[in-house]
């Protein structure tokens, strides 16, 4: 049934895709709903199903392996892998894989059924602890930014036991999924996760010693913390599929703006429309079943924008589980009729998606009531709260020596549109405490050089009330890329699409040297005083240094760009430049010092981000311009004869025909303006093209021919709004963000 002679009609009239679609939740035998809790989990098999399933010793040694870090012993990976096998079988799974994090910035796998012919050419299922613990993917065709000679093309991927193994559900298909990660046979990491779990020690290792210093000697471990908000968009499938530019680079390349878009601000919070909600209780049951422990669900600002949220848990899980929520949300969209676009930016002119990364530190392992602080809550005794400040102060000394660097981290072409444009948050990093927080600093740093004692100090500074000071403290500043939020950092400039792993594992390392530098300075001043004493000094001493990082205005204003650039912070708009971060002197010294990268680990790294970058880029010119051949042009020249025809039609009925004409000239012109801006965009594209190097192919990538494109567009969208709304074959934001 064709509504129109546009496709997006029939579409739009389809009212099937309209309705929500049943969810089927877990039951018990009685056919009651069952809780959250029951069910949570039940697709991993991690520590707690291996306590009930293995023999006592096998759970203590991999307990022990994990507790250590240490490789897994053959007999018990042996032991591991059949209790592994049984559960998986008992499931319905055949087949397993290694899944890892490559730099693709998604997820890799590659299934191997468990099926094995026996000696006595029986089938059986098998799964040998080898296969659990290793694996040989063919690493040649992941990027490896040149690490990877052609000679030496193999890596292989190991078992990370310190996050779960899960079974990931599909279209009534179980496979189970063994998280690993990648290296090269010279232990080179060609993945995500080896550097983010090296991040993960240094950062430990570090933070302990200030721990130690200050007298918290039961103190064994200090693991990062991580909840990633996620903010996505949903459209109808139908609409997504329409649109060659979300098919195949993710954002909208043309398109009008619709005469409503997000400021009546009757979005954000409001009530979640039937299908979405339908959509977002099957997803969260998902993941709920995978362990991943989603808790909220909103709105965002855009029309179409939502955003889930988990508890937050070590870095490492939760960056799997991130992953896992970005594969989940893209296929759980699919069963519900509509596309999930995780992009920076799928819509001009519309706000765009991040995630907001809350981060936080907290001891573990320790012995003492210390197990559990998270370092970043101020504690409840005046030494605690010495403590508080002090981790204050190697984050920001990290921050601020490395902006660059965590600029760097977050350098994506999707994220360009949030970070170079005025929107949240600038490309300058900076960090927001907060009113209390900054007064405090700013007190301790004016109180000079007293005698006093610290536990004087104290008091007077009212450092001693800092819990009940900060539980008041619910400023925000939304426009922040690094903002102090009560008892974590939320670093909110990571791009939607982003893997946690990197910015934060550029981040665990800053703050590890941030740590270091803290510690070398306190053991300076221990001298014979009070440790406490000891502290006010390093305080006072460090927070002049550290007091250019700090912002607490508007950080989208003019005046921010400049007043950061007196204070010498870097503002690197585009990614090209901000890439360049990576390698520099002073980020290859430190990386290489914590043992986060080697420096042809970061090298390479730099060279996939960039080639990354350019294949983005071109992947976006090509789409446009075929969207103008195939699409906008034929649209508007159709449309151009319709108005010849109907003006020859009125002149032969004896009247004027001056609309018709008007609009037509109008067209014609527009037309024409087109031709010529298709062409300055592929001349600029060739230019940019014609160099062999990335680096220099990158930067016209993102001066030229960024600017060519959005000239490009701009006609589009002006004939958009002109020609006959049903001669238009592109679905218009109208329709794609408004329709519920
Ligand atoms: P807010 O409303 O202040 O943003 P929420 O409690 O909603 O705070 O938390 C936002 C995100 O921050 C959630 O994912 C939450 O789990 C996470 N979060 C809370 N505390 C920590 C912490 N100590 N470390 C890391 N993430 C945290
Ligand atoms: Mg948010």
């Amino acid at each position: 049934m064709s509504h129109g002679t546009s496709p997006r009609f029939d579409v739009i009239f389809d009212l099937k895709n309209r309705v929500p679609r049943h969810v089927e939740v877990p039951r018990d035998e009685q056919g009651h709903k069952l809780n959250i809790s029951q069910y949570f989990g039940i697709n991993t098999f991690g520590l707690s199903q291996m306590r009930d399933k293995l023999p006592s010793d096998v759970y203590n040694k991999l307990r022990s392996t994990l507790e250590h870090g240490k490789g897994l012993d053959k007999d018990i990976a042996q032991v591991v892998a059949h209790a592994i096998k049984e559960w998986a079988l008992s499931r319905g799974v055949t087949h397993f894989c290694h899944w890892f994090q490559p730099q693709t910035g998604s997820t890799a796998e590659k299934h191997d059924a468990f099926l094995t012919i026996d000696d006595n050419k029986l089938p059986i299922e098998k799964f040998s602890g080898a296969q659990l613990i290793q694996s040989e993917p063919d690493a040649s065709s992941f990027p490896s930014g040149g690490m990877r000679t052609t000679f030496e093309a193999r890596g292989y991927t190991a078992w990370d036991p310190s996050s779960p193994v899960f079974i990931m559900e599909a279209g009534g298909i179980s496979t189970l999924c063994v998280p690993s990660v990648f290296i090269s046979y010279h232990g080179d990491a060609l993945d995500e996760k080896t550097a983010l779990v090296r991040s993960v020690e240094v950062l430990s290792t570090r933070a302990t010693e200030l721990l130690h210093t200050i007298g918290q000697t039961g103190a064994k471990r200090v693991v990062p913390t991580l909840g990633a908000e996620q903010e996505y968009f949903l459209i109808d499938r139908a609409f997504f599929n329409l649109r060659p530019d979300l098919v195949m680079a993710g954002r909208t390349l043309v398109g009008g703006q619709p005469p409503k878009g997000q400021q009546l601000e009757d979005h954000y919070f409001g009530s979640i429309p039937a299908r979405v909600l339908a959509f977002m209780a099957e997803m969260e049951h998902e993941l709920y079943k995978l362990g991943v422990p989603v808790k909220t669900r909103h709105n965002e600002v855009a029309p179409s924008q939502f955003e889930t949220a988990p508890i937050f848990e070590e870095v490492n899980i939760s960056t799997d589980h991130n992953q896992l929520t970005m594969e989940v949300l893209r296929k759980v969209a699919q069963r519900h009729g509509m596309a999930c676009l995780l992009h920076e930016k799928p819509f001009a002119g519309v706000n765009g998606s991040g995630k907001h990364n809350n981060w936080s530190m907290a001891i573990s392992g320790s012995s003492g009531d210390l197990d559990g602080q998270n370092l970043l809550d101020p504690g409840k005794t005046p030494h605690q709260n010495l403590r508080f400040l002090l981790v204050v102060m190697a984050v920001l000394k990290g921050v601020h020596k490395h902006a660059g660097l965590l600029r760097a981290g977050i350098a994506s072409s999707g994220n360009d549109h949030r970070l170079g444009a005025n929107e949240a948050p600038p490309a300058i990093i900076s960090v927001f405490l907060g009113d209390m927080l900054s007064r405090i600093l700013d007190d301790v740093e004016k109180s000079g050089k007293s005698n006093e004692s610290g536990e004087a100090a104290v008091i007077r500074l009212g450092v001693a009330k800092l819990p009940e000071v900060m539980k008041d403290n619910t400023d925000r500043n939304r426009t922040s890329p690094f903002a102090f939020t009560g008892n974590k950092f939320e670093f909110r400039a990571v791009g939607s699409t982003a893997s946690t792993a990197f910015p934060i594992t550029l981040l665990n390392a800053a703050v590890a040297d941030g740590f270091a530098e803290v510690t070398a300075l306190l053991k300076t001043k221990m001298n014979g005083k009070s440790v406490d004493a000891a502290i006010f000094e390093v305080l006072r001493e460090l927070i002049p240094q550290t007091k250019a990082i700090r912002f607490e205005g508007n950080n989208y204003s003019e005046e921010w760009v400049r007043e950061a650039e007196k204070r010498g912070l870097p503002n690197l708009r585009k990614s090209p430049e901000a890439l360049k971060q990576l390698v520099t002197a002073a980020s290859k010294k430190m990386l290489t010092e914590t043992g986060v990268f080697s420096e042809a680990e970061l090298t390479s790294r730099f060279h996939v981000r960039l080639e990354r970058y350019v294949k983005d880029i071109a992947i976006e010119v090509e789409t446009l311009l075929q969207i103008v051949d195939t699409m906008v042009l034929p649209a508007a020249l159709q449309y151009h004869g319709k108005l010849a025809e109907g003006a020859a039609a009125a002149k032969a009925a004896g009247f004027a025909a001056t609309p018709q004409k008007e609009s037509a000239e109008r067209i014609a012109h527009l037309v024409d303006l087109l031709s010529t801006r298709k062409k300055n965009l592929s001349e600029a594209f060739a230019k940019a093209d014609a160099n062999e190097d990335h680096d220099a192919k990158a930067t016209i990538l993102s001066q030229e021919v960024t600017t060519a494109m959005l000239e490009v567009r701009r006609v589009c969208d002006e004939l958009e709004g002109l020609v006959a709304d049903a001669m238009w074959p592109l679905p218009k934001y109208r329709e794609m963000l408004f329709l519920s």
